[in-house]
C-alpha cells in the first residue's frame, strides 16, 4: 500500500493523487526521468479517482509551466546578481548576458522533466478534488 501525503503542497511536489494523497499521478514516478514524460495515469491506483476528466485536459498546464519557468529565471537572475554583489562572480545583467544565458538554459535543459512533471500536478489538484 502507498504511503499517504495529506498536504496540498506535499501531494503537488511528490506529484501524488489530488484526492487521496497515495496513487502516484505518473506512469513513470521519476521526477527528473523523459521517459513517458508527461503521461499521466489513468485513474488512480488508490482510490479510483480519473486522472483524465476530458481530453486535452493538461494542455493548460502549459501555463503553469510557463510561469514555472519564467519564475526560475527570474530567481538564477536574482541569484546571480547576489553572487556578484558578495564577490563571488562578477555578473551585469547587460554587460555579462552570456553568464545569464548560459546558466538559464542549462537549469532550463536540467530542470526540464521536473518543471513539466510539476506543472502538470499543480494543474490536476488545481481541477480534481
Ligand atoms: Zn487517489
Amino acid at each position: 500500500m502507498a504511503t499517504e501525503t495529506k498536504t496540498a503542497i506535499g501531494k503537488i511536489v511528490k506529484m501524488k493523487c489530488p484526492h487521496c494523497g497515495k496513487g502516484h499521478l505518473f506512469v513513470n514516478e521519476s521526477p527528473f526521468s523523459v521517459s513517458k514524460l508527461g503521461e499521466v495515469k489513468e485513474e488512480c491506483t488508490e482510490c479510483k479517482t480519473n486522472f483524465n476528466p476530458e481530453p486535452g485536459f493538461y494542455f493548460g498546464a502549459a501555463y503553469v509551466s510557463w510561469a514555472l519557468t519564467v519564475a526560475m529565471w527570474v530567481a538564477i537572475l536574482v541569484a546571480l546578481k547576489v553572487f556578484d554583489a558578495i564577490g563571488l562572480i562578477e555578473f551585469g545583467f547587460l554587460t555579462h548576458p552570456k553568464t545569464f544565458l548560459l546558466t538559464g538554459i542549462g537549469f532550463t535543459i536540467v530542470l526540464f522533466p521536473f518543471l513539466f512533471k510539476l506543472s502538470r500536478s499543480i494543474w490536476a489538484s488545481s481541477f480534481i478534488k
